[in-house]
């Protein structure tokens, strides 16, 4: 194997080896820890994009990382061939967590909501009597849920869409955080679910109005229609709840508060619920619709393996006993309250919008403009890694274990950034 010394090697092999589908900031990373990433170099930066929110609990959390070294230790997978000793105690725990009857683990995001769709679409067949093939699954415009087959043919995304039908039918798009939309394509006896996200994360942190989620449950909820909540990238204490359906509820873990929680019929978590550790993704749903999953109907060769399974459980851990739901909530309004300040001074800068530690700053530039990239690329040069999203969008979502002190400083860079672009 060849040894990197330095990044431009990194990057040359890169793009020499590996399929084009990315397009990284020009920064090799080799250690991280915390909030702080390192490049080879031994440059150091505040990650302000934590994975997409995969690493919520820092870099290399310690206690993660003994859960997952001393599993590997005694066995990390048996397929679901035969049982093993850490499934059963998982499902125990996140179910609890989370206040559901029964989990699916999966691995990946997109298999979480491919697992998600096929429960809907049965439970639409066999439980509410949709004629066989007719299902259909009502999504949001500018969804993002994956990269699957299934999943980019109900995306906007022409660039994740063009060149990769014939696509997959059965799903009905309506603008996002618009009810009356909703209501008008719930009177369709055919449809089974609204899957949706409660913050829109990829298409630019989109906050929906304060009642949207509680107006969708209803509607739902009055014709027989699941709700699917995708809170891949907005669960597990990233938006200063356990997860954006809490709403204003504060409390680590599960709770009732009936006032502020909406409770999805299938809630789907990826990305944190291992803390950057391993790929778990899990779909969470009550008897009435799990059950309509028999053996042999669906499955995953590492779903639910020991290793996984044994790190999720601690990363929800982690996330309760240190608060990580309360602290984004903490940081998030002093981060916004911040770049408001410099919104209001600096017209590059146009709007701050976001909830807890999800945050973006659109910047005042047409979408194929460079500028976003090029304050990020000078972000990086002056320490905090950030990427756009959708051309003229900054996401700024730090690991959640950060201090005050250091979303100040980093508040600092992103305001003396952004002074120089003005
Ligand atoms: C990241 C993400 C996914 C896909 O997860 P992968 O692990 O990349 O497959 C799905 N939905 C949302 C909302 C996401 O943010």
């Amino acid at each position: 194997m060849e040894t990197i010394t330095s990044s431009r090697q990194a990057i040359a092999l890169e793009n020499q080896y590996g399929a084009h589908n990315y397009h990284p900031l020009p920064v090799v990373l080799s250690r991280g820890e915390g909030v702080f990433l390192w490049d080879v170099e031994g440059k150091r930066y505040y990650d302000f994009l934590s994975a997409y929110s995969a690493v919520n609990q820092g870099h290399c959390n310690p206690r993660i990382q003994n859960a997952l070294i001393e599993q590997a230790g005694k066995l990390t997978l048996t397929s679901r061939a035969f049982y093993n000793d850490v499934l059963g105690p998982f499902e125990k725990y996140i179910t609890e967590y989370f206040g559901f009857d029964k989990v699916l683990p999966m691995n990946t995001g997109a298999e979480g909501v491919e697992t998600a769709i096929k429960i809907a679409r049965k439970w639409g067949y066999e439980r509410k009597g949709v004629a066989e093939n007719e299902a259909k699954i009502i999504v949001a415009e500018n969804n993002f849920h994956g990269r699957t087959t299934t999943i980019i043919s109900f995306s906007n995304d022409a660039n994740a869409r063009k060149n990769f039908g014939p696509y997959t039918g059965g799903f009905v798009k309506i603008p996002y955080n618009n009810v009356a939309a909703l209501k008008s394509a719930l009177e369709d006896p055919q449809v089974v679910a609204f899957l949706v996200e409660p913050i829109q994360g990829e298409a630019g942190v989109y906050t929906p109005a304060d009642d949207y989620i509680r107006q969708v449950q209803e509607a739902c909820a009055a014709k027989n229609v699941l709700f699917i909540a995708d809170e891949i990238q907005t669960g597990i204490a990233r938006t200063g709840s356990l997860l954006a359906v809490c709403g204003n509820c504060t409390c680590e873990g599960h709770c009732e508060r009936q006032e502020t929680y909406t409770k999805p019929d299938i809630l789907i978590l990826g990305k944190a619920i291992s803390g950057g550790f391993y790929p778990v993704s899990a779909v969470l749903a009550d008897k009435e619709v799990m059950d309509v999953i028999k053996p042999g109907q669906h499955g995953s060769t590492f779903g639910g393996n020991p290793l996984g399974t044994q790190v999720a459980m601690t990363a929800l851990e982690v996330v309760r006993d240190e608060k990580l739901a309360q602290n984004a909530r903490r940081l998030g309004k002093i981060f916004r309250e911040r770049m408001q300040k410099m919104v209001d001074k600096y017209s590059i800068a146009k709007l701050v919008r976001g909830k807890g530690l999800l945050n973006a700053v659109v910047i005042n530039d047409s979408e194929d403009s460079s500028t976003a990239w090029d304050i990020c690329m000078k972000l990086a040069e002056n320490g905090l890694l950030a990427k756009p999203t959708h051309g003229n969008i900054i996401r700024f979502a730090p690991p959640l274990v950060m201090t005050e002190e250091q979303l100040h400083e980093c508040c600092d860079i992103i305001e003396k950034v952004i002074s120089e672009f003005n």
